[in-house]
Order: C-alpha cells, then sequence, then structure tokens
C-alpha cells in the first residue's frame, strides 16, 4: 500500500472535481480517483451547456446556495482564465400557476432577487422566437444564463493540481473499507489509505453507495441540437436567453441560445422524460422518433427552431424520489466518509458550492452552508 493521503475524491466529475479543488487549496494531500479520462463524456457533466438560474422554482432553500455558487464561479474564471459563464437572461415560462412561474417568483421575492413578469404579448415582442398562449407568461432574470461544463471539470482539475492534488485517470476505484481511523481504497493499480474518503459518483451511485439509504434512479436524457430556420440571428446569447417552459400537462422543455456560431445550432431538451437505465446499459444512440417527437413538441412554441436536426447526444440523471440532492457525512462512516450524490438533473449550477460544502464537511465535519434539505435521512421516514 502506498502512503497516506488526508483525503481522496472518488469520481472526477462536476462534483468531484470541485471537491479536489477545494480540498487541495486548503492545503490538504489530496488524491483523485476517476474511472475515465479527465472530462469525459459518460456521465452527467457534458454536453457544452447548463442553465444556470437564482430564482429557483424548485425550492426557495437553494437560493443562498446559488449567490455563494455565482461568486465561486466568477472566482473559477478569474483565477483559470477559461470561458464559464455567460449571463445572458432567462425566462421561466408557463401558467402563472404552474410550478416554473410559480416557484420562480416564491424564490425571486422571498430572496429579493431582481426579477420581471411578463405577459405573452410582452414575451412575445421581446423575444420574437417564442410563441406563446395568451394565458402565459414568464419570470424574466437578468442574472440568469449559461455555464460551460467542460471547461468547469477542467478548471477545477487544473485548480486541483496547482494546489498539488494527485488525479489519477482511467483508474477506477473497485471497493473501499474502514481502516484505521480513515478508510483504505482499492482499484485495479494498487491500494490507498486517506483520513477522509469523498464519494461523488454521479450515475454509479446505486452501486456505490446503496448503504447510504438513498434511493436513486439513473436516467437516460437527450440533449438535442438544431439549425434554427432563417439562420442563427436572433439565437445568439446577445439576443436570446436561456428559458424553462412548462404545459398545461407540467411537462418542461428547456433551452440556450446558439452559443457555438452559424454551424452549432441551438441546443433543446425535455427536463424529465428520461427512461430508466444504469451507465452499463444506457442507449446511447438518439433514434429518429425521438428527434421527430421533440422538434413535434417545439413547432407551436418555437416555430423556427427545429429547423434542421443536427445532433443528439446521451446524458445520465440520477434522480432522487423529491429531486433533491444528497449531501451528508455517510451514515454508517460519519467521521471519514462524506458523499455527494443524486443531483436529479439540475446539480450543475451547485458545483463549486458543493465542493466548497464537501471540504467543509469531510476536514470539519460542519459547513456553514444550510443543507439541511440534502439529508438522506429524509427517506427513512416511516410511511404515513
Ligand atoms: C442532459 C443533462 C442536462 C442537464 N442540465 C442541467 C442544467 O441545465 N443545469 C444544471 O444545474 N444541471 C443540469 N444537469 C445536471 C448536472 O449536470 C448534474 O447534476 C451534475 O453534472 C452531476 O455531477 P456529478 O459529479 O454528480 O456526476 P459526474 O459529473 O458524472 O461525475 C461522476 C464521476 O464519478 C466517476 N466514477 C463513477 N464511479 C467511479 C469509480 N468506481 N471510480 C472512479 N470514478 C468513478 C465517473 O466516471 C464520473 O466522472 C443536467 C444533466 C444532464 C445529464
Amino acid at each position: 500500500m502506498t502512503s497516506g493521503y488526508d483525503a481522496i475524491v472518488l469520481g472526477l466529475g462536476g462534483m468531484g472535481s470541485a471537491a479536489a479543488a477545494h480540498l487541495a487549496a486548503r492545503g490538504v494531500r489530496v488524491l483523485g480517483l476517476e474511472r475515465f479520462g479527465p472530462v469525459h463524456h459518460q456521465g452527467s457533466s457534458h454536453g457544452g451547456s447548463r442553465i444556470t438560474r437564482q430564482s429557483y422554482f424548485e425550492d426557495p432553500a437553494y437560493v443562498p446556495l446559488l449567490l455563494r455558487a455565482y461568486e465561486l464561479y466568477d472566482e473559477l474564471e478569474r483565477e483559470t482564465g477559461r470561458d464559464i459563464a455567460t449571463l445572458c437572461g432567462g425566462l421561466m415560462i408557463g401558467r402563472p400557476e404552474s410550478r416554473t412561474v410559480a416557484g420562480a417568483r416564491l424564490s425571486a421575492e422571498q430572496w429579493d432577487l431582481p426579477h420581471e413578469m411578463l405577459d405573452a404579448r410582452e414575451l412575445r415582442r421581446r423575444f420574437p422566437t417564442l410563441t406563446p398562449a395568451d394565458d402565459e407568461v414568464a419570470l424574466h432574470e437578468a442574472r440568469a444564463g449559461l455555464l460551460r461544463p467542460e471547461n468547469t471539470v477542467a478548471a477545477h482539475l487544473e485548480l486541483a493540481a496547482r494546489h498539488g492534488a494527485q488525479l489519477r485517470f482511467e483508474e477506477p476505484v473497485t471497493r473501499w473499507e474502514p481502516y484505521r481511523d480513515g478508510v483504505r481504497v482499492h482499484t485495479a493499480q494498487g491500494a490507498y489509505r486517506a483520513d477522509r474518503l469523498i464519494v461523488c459518483p454521479g450515475a454509479w451511485a446505486p452501486e456505490l453507495l446503496a448503504d447510504v439509504g438513498a434511493p436513486i434512479t439513473v436516467e437516460r436524457k437527450i440533449m438535442y441540437w438544431f439549425r434554427p430556420s432563417g439562420g442563427i440571428g436572433p439565437y445568439r446569447p446577445e439576443r436570446h436567453p436561456i428559458y424553462v417552459w412548462e404545459d398545461p400537462d407540467g411537462i418542461q422543455v428547456y433551452g440556450f441560445p446558439a452559443i457555438d456560431g452559424p454551424d452549432g445550432g441551438a441546443k433543446v431538451a425535455f427536463f424529465r422524460d428520461g427512461g430508466v437505465c444504469t451507465p452499463q446499459t444506457i442507449d446511447r444512440t438518439v433514434h429518429d422518433h425521438e428527434v421527430r417527437a421533440i422538434a413535434d413538441y417545439l413547432g407551436p412554441r418555437l416555430p423556427t427552431l427545429p429547423g434542421s436536426f443536427i445532433k443528439g447526444v446521451t446524458c445520465m440523471y440520477s434522480t432522487t424520489p423529491d429531486e433533491h440532492f444528497v449531501i451528508a457525512r455517510h451514515p454508517r462512516h460519519p467521521e471519514a466518509v462524506t458523499v455527494a450524490c443524486g443531483f436529479s438533473g439540475h446539480g450543475f449550477k451547485f458545483v463549486p458550492v458543493v465542493g466548497e460544502i464537501l471540504a467543509d464537511l469531510a476536514l470539519e465535519g460542519v459547513t456553514r452552508h444550510p443543507i439541511g434539505l440534502f439529508d438522506p435521512g429524509r427517506f427513512a421516514a416511516p410511511p404515513g
């Protein structure tokens, strides 16, 4: 067995790369272990763009974490010089009583976040690509926008290495066990000892963290890129916001401006329609009937968007029953092991603050951030 580390981070995707960077910046000896290469496309943190927003319809409890995530994303850009965030504005669209609109409004009002309410006519006037029904409205938030996930992961890996972390790729962890006051972690190449283990396994959580007691369903999701008919002009990020649009049946579609030039098209996806899969069984082919279904759905809402199909890429969500995250010390090994999983398709905008929280929990046992919503103990409550 090689000599010990203060902390081992299992998984160097979105959350794990951020945890490694924050731990290393605090001067501890960090080893990061990743199944694939750096910034890969096999998990949940790829596809060129992720939405970020603060008027959070999921729950106002996320807002303080978002305020901190925005600060940390700024720092990350400054420290690495990488292009990460584009705050092109964002629209939460639907009927006034829809979860998307009413929930976003609740967060905005509760936290006094700058926002504007637009009726259908104003929406059509300001954003001519959108054709909402007369009874639909939108919350517009100027500070919403998009993040580049690959650049984010690369930036955190770079910072972790700059602060002395050892990062080992193509080295999957096969198992780990408590050892003295810490843990021993095994891979095909060897075994490593550390005082602390931070497990950030994304869609591999059901196999690696079954004993945490958080029921996680892994879902296959598709991102679609279309070349709008008439060109990308009105879809450029200077003119077009990100959007989440909920229909009267509760189906949400979301999309981005055209950020990759005339040939890159604009990305769009359904938020929650995934088939269940595992990392081993996921069907990576995007089928014609799937492309037709989203193009038909978009027709009445963004008529010019589904001009011609460019490409579709799959990705995995790790979804908990209430769609809230799991961030905690491991219930069976609270001293030595910290876990972060179940990000339920909305975790990326939190990546740097999750890194900070994981470093707090691993090194101090507590964090100043409000994470009560993410306690896996909530799933153990007796029924009824
Ligand atoms: C299509 C799609 C769209 C999304 N859109 C948004 C959005 O707009 N806004 C937003 O905020 N969020 C969004 N999300 C969610 C967000 O991207 C995820 O919540 C986030 O990327 C999860 O990060 P993670 O670190 O948990 O997983 P990952 O980034 O997948 O990292 C897990 C890592 O663990 C590694 N690993 C697993 N097992 C082992 C092992 N045994 N040994 C070593 N390494 C291992 C994996 O290889 C992987 O690198 C979206 C997700 C998808 C799929």
